[in-house]
């Protein structure tokens, strides 16, 4: 088996040296990966009982045009996120057009004029900052008068209590913590430790709402940080939960407050949740659904595997080979521009779509620096399936995620792997 293996990859290009090395280190990590195993399986059983509780039927499948009055399969597919994410209520949409509109619509929808949102894990996600008002931006929280505030994690990693409880004042209305690291260098939280700043949040300030940004982090633990008492949950379908099958989307799950005061962002005032046609995506978004967990552990698998390769090669890698791992990314620091590009080259040559273009580094909405993103994916853009991104700027990182399936994503970082040794980054003796 081994040697019909070594012949198709070397089809692909890839020696022997990177094969053996990459085969032996995925052998070694399978007790590990066994474990990633029994919370998907636990994942999947809790999204089909969600699924059999919302009572999905056929009809659920298909969709609606125009207003989209009565659209049970939508009707449907929210009470089964509700349900899966212990949820009063969700808006799941494919008018939601990625994770960034949708916590736009979460973060609009539920402040007013002169309230203040707060971060105590420090500067949100990139593409947020001009949502905000961090980075100046036409139609801004800012501009409609709400303000921002913020408190870095502590250089250990941990929560700066003295600083949260300075930083929370009679203004605060909403507090966002964001799950993943997104491109930041501090560690991804736990939904445990999600649970440990809510409660100290709630006892300086009772009222406020939370909102997690759970960007890449679902299904990767048993619980989500509703479970822990957050208010409500954003992300996108075109990541975790969307299984790599969702075309488009976004979700917020939360309170039935919460979510009346998303929908009245999204849609308008009074016409709420009524109104927004599935069009041909229920079954979709159901199937995506019912795939993520499964997606999921197959990416965190992949992540754990670059960081093994990589770390083995002197590279620093985040999280490190053995830490617990709570969503999909994995960072790889290379401190050379050309590491970034090398990487990001061979993860392309493993794409099933476009695996002959050449990815360079470009502006991108959103994004203050130029950004090289790899991605030969069936949906534009999807980060859930084997691809990879990164600023490029110090200390020149590349965020690696996705991969449908294990060996997808294995034979993603082989290619990266190989390209960096054409490239001179990585020489053959260091494959040992
Ligand atoms: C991906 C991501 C977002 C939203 O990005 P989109 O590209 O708009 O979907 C927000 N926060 C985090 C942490 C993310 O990873």
């Amino acid at each position: 088996m081994s040697e019909i293996k070594e012949n198709i990859y070397r089809d692909f290009g890839i020696c022997d040296e990177v094969y053996a090395y990459c085969s032996r280190i995925a052998d070694e990590l399978s007790p590990r990966f066994q474990k990633i195993d029994e919370i998907a399986e636990y994942n999947q059983a809790k999204v089909v009982r969600a699924m059999q509780e919302a009572r999905v039927s056929e009809e659920c499948l298909n969709g609606t045009t125009g207003y989209g009055y009565n659209d049970i399969g939508r009707d449907t597919l929210e009470a089964v996120y509700a349900k899966a994410f212990h949820a009063e209520d969700a808006l799941v949409r494919s008018q939601i057009v990625c994770g960034t509109h949708a916590l736009a619509t979460a973060l609009f929808g539920n402040t007013r004029p002169g309230d203040e949102i707060f971060s105590p894990v420090g500067l949100p996600y990139d593409t947020l900052q001009e949502v905000i008002g961090i980075r100046e931006s036409a139609g801004s929280l800012k501009e409609y008068g709400i303000s921002f505030n913020y408190v870095d994690l502590l250089p250990d990693g941990s929560f700066d209590y003295e600083g949260i409880r300075n930083g929370i004042n009679e203004r605060t209305k909403l507090v966002t913590i964001q799950r993943s690291r997104g491109y930041a260098s501090r560690h991804t939280l736990s939904v445990a430790e999600i649970g440990d700043l809510i409660r100290f949040i709630r006892e300086i300030k009772k009222d406020v709402t939370v909102m997690v940004d759970n960007c890449y982090g679902e299904f990767i633990e048993t619980i989500e940080p509703i479970d822990v008492g957050a208010d409500m949950i954003v992300g996108s379908l075109i990541k975790n939960p969307g299984g790599g099958i969702a075309p488009v989307g976004g979700y917020i799950a939360g309170t039935k407050k919460c979510i009346e005061n998303a929908a009245s962002r999204l849609t308008a005032p009074g016409l709420l949740k009524e109104v927004g046609p599935s069009l041909g995506n229920n079954r979709l978004l159901y199937q995506g659904f019912f795939m993520a967990p499964h997606v999921a552990a197959s990416a965190e698998k992949g992540a754990i595997f670059a960081a093994n390769i990589y770390e083995r090669l002197g590279f620093e890698v985040a999280p490190n080979s053995t830490e617990p791992r709570e969503d999909i990314i994995q960072a790889i620091t290379f401190h050379d521009p050309q590491g970034v590009i090398s990487f990001s080259k061979g993860i392309q040559k493993a794409a099933p779509v476009e695996a002959y273009v050449t990815p360079e580094p470009t502006q991108m909405p959103g994004y203050s620096d130029e950004v090289i993103m790899a991605a030969g994916c069936f949906i534009a853009g999807s980060s859930i399936e084997l691809s990879c991104d990164g600023p490029i700027r110090e200390p020149y990182t590349v965020y690696f995620q996705g991969g449908l399936t294990w060996y997808h994503a294995k034979f993603g970082i082989m290619m990266s792997l190989q390209q960096m040794i054409e490239d001179g980054f990585v020489k053959k003796e260091q494959l040992v």
